[in-house]
């Protein structure tokens, strides 16, 4: 499941949230989080758009690593640009589902769960999602799930109903 979105927009949340669920039912989940992913893997990469191809690709390579052992593999990255998730779907194949956490800027700035867009808005982080850097909203998403509307809750079952329904074949 390929999630996109804006900083703030709750792809941790919704991500963490569906682990557990998962989880607990007995599946095995893995999640690629942006921010572990870019103190981990990524840590060598910055955010011009060539770290943005190559960070996007790493994360697509590891999907397709765990995915291939029956993982279901999340990407919980801002996923900004067009070219980077059909990059990612044509690694990944049908199987991925792109998940559009469809949130406004100004929820995201309102939210500032992380103090980065208060700081991107003062020029102290260059090239910020959003703000100075552009987020291209997904052409074709699978899903979009109305995270700065709907409650947590709403979201998560939203988009366990779709798993169920369109991934796993089996009744929510
Ligand atoms: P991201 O990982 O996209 O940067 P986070 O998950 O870290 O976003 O932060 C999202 C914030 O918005 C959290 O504080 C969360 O509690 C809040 N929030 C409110 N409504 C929602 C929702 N429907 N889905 C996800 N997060 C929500």
């Amino acid at each position: 499941m390929w999630f996109c979105g804006l900083s703030g927009s709750g792809k941790t949340t919704i991500s963490m949230a569906l682990q557990q669920q998962l989880v607990q039912e007995g599946y095995e989940v893995v999640v690629f989080d942006g921010d572990v992913v870019r103190k981990g893997i990524s840590k060598d990469l910055g955010f011009s758009p060539e770290d943005r191809t190559e960070n996007i690709f790493r994360v697509a390579q590891a999907c397709k690593n765990v995915s291939q052992r029956g993982v279901l593999a999340i990407s919980a990255t801002i996923s900004p640009y067009e070219s980077h998730r059909v990059m990612a779907g044509e690694m990944l194949g049908d199987t991925m589902k792109c998940i559009y956490l469809d949130a406004s800027l100004q929820v995201c700035q309102d939210r500032d769960v992380k103090g980065l867009y208060a700081k991107a808005m003062a020029g102290e982080i260059t090239n910020f999602t959003g703000v100075s850097d552009i987020f291209e909203p997904p052409q074709h998403p699978d899903l979009v799930l109305h995270t700065g509307q709907d409650s947590v809750e709403v979201c998560v079952r939203k988009l366990y109903q779709f798993l169920c329904r369109d991934v796993l074949g089996t009744t929510p």
